[in-house]
Order: C-alpha cells, then structure tokens, then sequence
C-alpha cells in the first residue's frame, strides 16, 4: 500500500505529495470515465439546455442590458438546474463533480455571466448547506434552491477583506435569551444579490477561552429578505454584466441560531472548503470557454482570406489555433481527474481545485484575446462576440480567491508536510545521540531522493518518454524544496517570489500528470496508440512545454534576480513612479 494512504498523517493529496518528491499514481488512474446511464442522463440536461439557450439566451443582448430575462432564469430552473449538483433527497439532480461541473461548462461557455449566477447559487452560494447544513438546515433551505425557489448567494467579502478573509469586521451577537444573532455589517462584491432568498453569511461571533476575549468566523443562513438587510445600487461591470452583483449590508438581522452553519468558529473552515468545490466549477467554465471563442474565430479563419489564402493556412495563425488546443486538453484533463477525486471521496483534491482553476482562469483569458487577434478589426467590434468573450473572461483570475493568493496557498500548503519533517529532523540533529535512528533515515532517503526520480508504472508506453520528463520535474521539485525550507526557515512565508515558482511548478507538473493519464486512457480506449493520434500529438506537445517551464521556475529558486527586482519594484512604491526619468522628461 503506498506510505501515504497506510499513514493517516500523510495526506492522500496528488499536489503535496510532489513536494516530497511522491508521485501519488494511484491518484491518476483509473482516469475518471461515466458509467452508461450517467452519461446518458448527462447528455439529456445538456441537450435540453442547448435547445433552451438557442431558442432563449442571447448572451450579446444580456450583455447590453446588464440584466438576465425574466425566461432565462425561470427556464434554467424548470431544466432543474438550479439543484443539479444538490443531493436527489432535497430536491435536487444529484449529479457526481464530473457531471456537474460539465453542466456548469456548458452553461459558461453559453454566457459566463449565467455562469456565475449558476456557479454563487450552487458552487458556493448553497454549497455550504449541502457540505455542513443539518437535516432541519437542508429541508428548510436546500430544497427551496434546489428547485430554484430560493436563489442563494454567498457573503464573505467585505470593504476591508477581500483576500484576507479573517480581516473581517461584520459580527454577529448572540441575543440574551440565546434564540438567535443579531448581524451587523457590510459585504461586498456580492453575485446575485439583487435574485437572492438566501445568503451563507461569514461573521465574526465573540467568544471567550480560557478567560481570553476571542472573535471567530461562523457561517450563517440569513433570509435575504429578512428585516435589516438592504442592497447598495447594481456594481457596474467590466464584463459578465448581465450578472446581478451589489454590497449587501445587514443591520440588526435577526438570524435564528437554527441557522447557525455548522459550530461556532468553524466557518472559515466552512467557506475555504466552498471555495474549493467552487474553484472547479469555474475551471470547467473556463476551459469549454476558451475552447467555444476559439471555434467562432476558427470559423473566421477559415473563410477569411488574405494574401489569397485563408487566414487559417498561415503558420503564425495555426500556432494560435495548437497551442489554445493543447492547453484545452490539458485543462480539461485537470478538471476531470480532480472531480474524480471528489467523486471517489477520502482525497484530499484542495491543492488541485486551485491548480485547475489558475491554470484554466489564465487560460480562457488568453483564449479569448487570441481569438480577438485572428479576427483582426472586427474582433474589436461590439457586433461581434470577441470582445465580450475578452471582458468576461476576465474576472476569472480574481474572484473566488485571486490567482495570486491560490499560488500562495499551493506552495504554502504543498511546504507544510516537508517543512515538519525537516522541523523534526533539527530536533534530531540538537539530541544526536538518541536520534540516530531519525538522521540515518533523513540521510538515506535524501540520497535517494538525488538520484532516484519517482517512475509512473501505469502510463501507456507510448508516452514513456513525456512519463520521464515529469518524473524528473518531481524530483527536482522536491529537492528545491527542501533547498528552500533549509535556506529560509519559517521564513518561507514571506518568500513570495519563490512560493510562486514552486506553484507555477506544481501546477505545471500537475497538469502534465493529469494529461498523460488521461492521454493513457484515450489510448487504451481506442485500442492503441495508432487509433489515438490527437490525444498523442496534445499530449506530446503540453508534457515537454509544462516541464520545460517547470524546470526553469525550480532553476531560478537558485538564480534569480530577486533582489533587482525588489529593489525596483520598492524605489517605485517610495517615489510613486514607476520607472526612472525619460530623457525627454524633465
Ligand atoms: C464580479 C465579482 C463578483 C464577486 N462575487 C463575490 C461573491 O459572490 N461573494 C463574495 O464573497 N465575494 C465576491 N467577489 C469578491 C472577490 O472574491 C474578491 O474581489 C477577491 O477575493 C479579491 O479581493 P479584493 O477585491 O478585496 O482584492 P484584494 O484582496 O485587495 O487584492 C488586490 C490585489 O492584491 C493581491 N494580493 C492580496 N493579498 C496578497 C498577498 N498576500 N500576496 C500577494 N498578493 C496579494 C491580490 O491577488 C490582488 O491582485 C466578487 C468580486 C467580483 C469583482
């Protein structure tokens, strides 16, 4: 059995096992697949909803107008999906990770913005309610959103807390007779407020151990429409307009202590494990997004012509079209395997949701400014579909904690298990004597670790020799690593130019183990390697691109310009200028 699934201590986690050096394969195969039946129910929700969408939504029109038809939302929730992701029980659709998050792709690439009035309802909104909500919880609320009765959304940010969650200031009292809260304060940034019944609320609630005064974050369920809780005016947006997003302020709102979310304290805990589930849903946005703007200037391409040709035949133009492609199929192999791991449960996919969702994030974004680019003069035009696509397309590197931050937390998190080995290894070295044992193993094992790399055992031969560039990518990512926490200590945590290169090398690696595992599959599928030529050629083109850049990060832990760069960037924070005099500047 491997040593991180026979010891409760070590996570079964793909993306902390990297950190040391652990290539976790039994987390990759079998590459997640539908059952018959589920695919079939699958395939009903999204053909009904492609029939619906062609007949009613009309993303460019929502978009001038800031505002989703009243036929919209009701026709999403007579579909049922306002509950697909909401457990059969209460009402809803019952779908697996897998099912639900294709479903939310579908949705997204139609109109990010629905996206998102589907992803605050379910993805978070209500999510809290399904994951923690007692019994009592579920049939008051869950069944009302699963049937779209109640629209929810999802209070955690405020005016002064936006990353740093636990910063914020809203509370919530105990009354004297102990039979509810009373909740003060403002949140901010909050999507669907102006549709919503329901809110999961994060607020403060004071309490006292061992004689020490101590305000801690509980989740609430707070009706929307209760006394003492108004909407500021419709935030006007960048993109994803049609999306209804407002500060919700709460003025002396009774809320029930029935609706307590879960235990006092608990509800960072609570909104950390929404946010993951949520990640994943605007990962599988994200990537059919990209791949849907990238097949309208396709089209483009290919009837477009300049030169005498059509603009699709010119090298530059193709590259646009690979590279996109290559990046789809490994975003999409992220996603999967990650809902995968939810839907097979015991694992630990918190690292994972993050990588998909910065990874995807980044990529609609740069997806849809490329697709910009191959249309030329009309991409910029308000009358084709381009320029939306790139102003919604945005917002997906910020909300839902902002691509920096997910980093942050990737590397952190990924640090923690090496970094309370090595703790405990200087223990050892302080008592030698008894701790032979101890510093022997450390010895021994940091040897192996130089020269052995970790080699996957199920990926298909074909892809033996993108197996190898991963399975070196591990070992030098552990090895720098421990590099780091040798060098710097606790310190790490301020080292955030190295957290970032680690992240970005997780996530690399990630992915290009997530792409080879599900190429292995689509090749043992299709009967070998000569019926499965494209998922080859993607594979063989995002494997040796995600380890070259993966190396480069791990090379620059060690040579770096870090402290050019610091200076630089603190001389402009000083002066409030960015860059020295032009000469012709005085
Ligand atoms: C359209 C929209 C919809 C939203 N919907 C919701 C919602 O439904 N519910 C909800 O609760 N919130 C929602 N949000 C809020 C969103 O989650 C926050 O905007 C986001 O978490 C960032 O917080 P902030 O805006 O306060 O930025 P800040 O936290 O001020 O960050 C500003 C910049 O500093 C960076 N930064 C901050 N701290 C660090 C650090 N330690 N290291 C490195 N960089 C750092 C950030 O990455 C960012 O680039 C929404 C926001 C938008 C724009």
């Amino acid at each position: 059995m491997p040593a991180h699934l026979a010891d409760p201590d070590r996570n079964p986690s793909f993306t902390r096992g990297l950190f040391l050096g652990e290539l976790r394969e039994e987390l990759l195969h079998p590459f997640p697949e539908l059952g018959a039946e589920e695919s079939e129910s699958l395939n009903a929700v999204l053909d009904a909803f492609r029939a619906f969408a062609k007949e009613t939504i009309d993303s460019r029109q929502m978009d001038h107008d800031g505002r989703f038809p009243d036929a919209v939302r009701a026709g999403i929730a007579e579909l049922g999906l306002m509950g697909v992701n909401i457990p059969e029980a209460y009402g809803g659709f019952g779908g697996s990770a897998i099912v639900s998050n294709r479903v939310f792709g579908e949705i997204g690439a139609t109109d990010p913005a629905l996206a998102v009035y589907f992803g605050a309802h379910q993805s978070i909104g209500c999510k809290g309610i399904t994951l923690f909500g007692s019994e009592d919880q579920k049939q008051r609320w869950l069944t009302k959103c699963a049937t779209g009765e109640l629209v929810a959304g999802f209070c955690l940010t405020e005016p002064g807390s936006g990353s740093d969650a636990q910063a914020m200031r809203t509370m919530a009292i105990p009354s004297a007779d102990g039979s509810h809260y009373v909740l003060n304060g403002q949140k901010m940034w909050i999507s669907n407020a102006g549709y919503a019944g329901v809110f999961t609320v994060f607020a403060k609630v004071p309490t006292e151990v061992d004689g020490k005064k101590k305000d801690r974050v509980t989740a609430l369920i707070v009706d929307a429409h209760a006394p003492g809780v108004s909407l500021g005016k419709i935030e006007e947006k960048m993109g994803i307009k049609a999306s209804d997003t407002r500060s919700v302020t709460f003025e002396n709102v009774k809320v029930p202590m029935a609706d307590r979310l879960g235990e006092v304290g608990q509800g960072f805990k609570i909104a950390l494990e929404v946010l993951n589930s949520g990640r994943l849903g605007l990962a599988a946005a994200s990537t059919r997004g990209a791949q849907v703007v990238l097949e309208v200037a396709l089209a483009h391409a290919k009837q477009r012509e300049q030169f005498g040709r059509p603009i699709g035949d010119f090298g530059m133009i193709q590259h646009k079209f690979a590279a996109a492609a290559v990046d789809i199929y490994a975003s999409d192999a992220g996603w999967m395997l990650t809902a995968g791991m939810v839907d097979r449960g015991g694992i630990d996919f918190s690292l994972e949701t993050a990588a998909c969702k910065v990874f995807a994030s980044e990529l609609v974004f740069r997806a849809a400014n490329e697709a910009l680019q191959i249309a030329g003069g009309i991409g910029y035009s308000k009358e084709y579909p381009y320029e939306q696509a790139v102003r919604d397309a945005r917002i997906n590197l910020i909300f839902e904690g902002t691509n920096e931050i997910q980093r942050a937390l990737i590397a952190l998190s990924g640090l923690q298990q090496p970094g309370e080995e090595l703790k405990a290894l200087g223990k050892a070295i302080r008592d030698p004597l008894h701790s032979m044992g101890a510093i022997g193993h450390y010895i021994s094992g940091r040897a192996k670790k130089q020269f052995d790399r970790p080699d996957f055992e199920h990926v298909h031969p074909a892809l033996a020799s993108e197996a190898g560039m991963i399975s070196e990518n591990i070992r030098d990512l552990a090895l720098a690593v421990e590099r780091t926490l040798f060098r710097h200590g606790k310190d790490v945590i301020e080292r955030q130019l190295d957290q970032e290169r680690l992240a970005n090398a997780a996530i690399d690696i990630f992915l290009a183990s997530a792409t080879i595992a599900r190429a292995t599959w689509a090749v043992n599928k299709a009967g070998g390697p000569e019926h499965a030529v494209a998922d080859l050629d993607m594979a063989k083109l995002f494997v040796p691109a995600a380890s070259r850049r993966a190396r480069r990060a791990i090379r620059a832990i060690d040579r770096n310009q870090d402290e050019r760069l610091v200076a630089i960037a603190k001389r402009a924070m000083e002066s409030g200028k960015l860059t020295v005099t032009v000469p012709t500047d005085r």
